[in-house]
């Protein structure tokens, strides 16, 4: 399964945000084939559509899609040296698909910062350059390998060559590769390089608790917004020891938290969807009387791949698909009512499934 690791320097409120999410999380005994690693954390993405339609299908039960994030620990100064648990550290980021950054967005004399202020730029570069010097490494590696193929005017080699000459200097001026515009043609290589500051990245803003309803007037965060703007990546607020609280409440002592606290969404459920858009996951669904549930699936995966994600038979016998959107089921009420108004249509195998459609396969078994 895809996984957004969570990094971020020594007393930013890591452990308490992955301890909202353990605590959040789905019990591991709905889950039998999941692995039990006390690193990840396995969530449920909260999804409205996935409540309207067990209202309208009335089933006997509801599985909505999950996601996990990885707790990175381990040492982040001079991991790039490669020393004992700093090595540990990129190869656990390496691992990650993408990466939720933390950083100290509060002020705390209680608390030590590491570096005895608080200044989330600096923060942020510290780590980043960590990244960076990693990916110096591996792009200095490739290029000696690649220039001398590159001689031979071999296409390839010409192409990628290319690709870390203009990687480099960005990365020798201390700027992650995602801040690089590449031309369509050179996705493919870039993917190929396995850098870690190609990762798509969110970074997460921890406020404190009177700050987070309004935090976009937050100084810091605005620092953070700013930084991120110029690479390209996400960044999304929260105030990590509230949602330690209020991942241990029912859903109505959670609704009187929030107002509380004065914010609509618990940050937890808005980073796990930031984290799943940042994926480029999208959710299509199942709705039977037995069970409606939400499936995850890859931006631009086709009908049988789709149908993969439930079972490698439905992708081998993939027939066709009975579709509707979940608006139309919604404004129709029923998977009869939609089909009498014309709006379940049939899919075959080179229909791209849409975020939000509701399916129903046909397959050979
Ligand atoms: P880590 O080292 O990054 O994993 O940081 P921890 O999660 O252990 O947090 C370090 C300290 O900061 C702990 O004492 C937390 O209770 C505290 N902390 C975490 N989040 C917040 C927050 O939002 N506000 C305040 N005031 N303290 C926080």
């Amino acid at each position: 399964a895809l996984t957004a690791g969570i990094v971020g320097l020594p007393n930013v409120g890591k452990s308490t945000l992955f301890n909202a999410i353990t605590k959040a999380g789905v019990e591991a005994a709905n889950y039998p084939f999941a692995t039990i690693d006390p690193n990840v954390g396995m969530v449920e993405v909260p999804d409205n559509r996935l409540d309207e339609l067990t209202k309208l299908v009335k089933p006997k039960k509801t599985v909505p899609a999950t996601f996990e994030f990885t707790d990175i620990a381990g040492i982040v100064k001079g991991a790039s040296k490669g020393e004992g648990l700093g090595n540990k550290f990129l190869s656990n980021i390496r691992q990650v698909d993408a990466i939720c950054h933390v950083v100290r967005c509060f002020d705390d004399e209680n608390i030590t910062h590491v570096e005895g202020r608080i200044n989330p730029l600096e923060d942020i570069e510290i780590i980043n350059l960590e990244l960076i010097f990693a990916d110096l490494e591996s792009v200095d590696k490739r290029l000696s390998r690649v220039s001398k193929i590159a001689k031979t005017k071999d296409k390839e080699a010409v192409a990628e060559l290319a690709v870390l000459e203009k990687i480099k200097p960005v990365l020798e001026a201390g700027k992650s590769a995602r801040s690089i515009e590449f031309a369509d043609e050179e996705l493919p290589i870039v993917k190929g390089l396995f850098l870690l500051t190609t990762k798509p990245v969110l970074y997460v803003a921890n406020v404190a608790e009177d700050e987070v309803a309004d935090a976009d007037n937050n100084d810091y965060v605005k620092q953070v917004k700013d930084f991120a703007a110029s690479e390209n990546a996400e960044v999304i607020s929260v105030c990590a020891r509230a949602e330690e609280e209020i991942a241990e409440l029912d859903d109505e002592d959670k609704a009187d938290f929030l107002e509380a606290l004065g914010i609509e969404e618990s940050g937890l459920d808005k980073l796990i969807r930031a984290a799943y858009y940042l994926l480029g996951l999208a959710t299509y669904f199942t709705a039977g009387e037995q069970e409606v549930r939400a499936w995850t699936f890859k931006n631009g995966m086709k009908a049988p791949e789709c149908a993969g994600v439930i079972h490698t038979d439905f992708e081998r016998g993939f027939i066709r698909a009975e579709t509707v959107s979940y608006e139309d089921l919604k404004e129709h009420g029923s998977m009869p009512a939609a089909k009498e108004a014309g709006r379940v249509r049939l899919e075959g195998k080179e229909y791209i499934v849409k975020d939000g459609d509701v399916m129903l396969f046909r397959f050979n078994v």
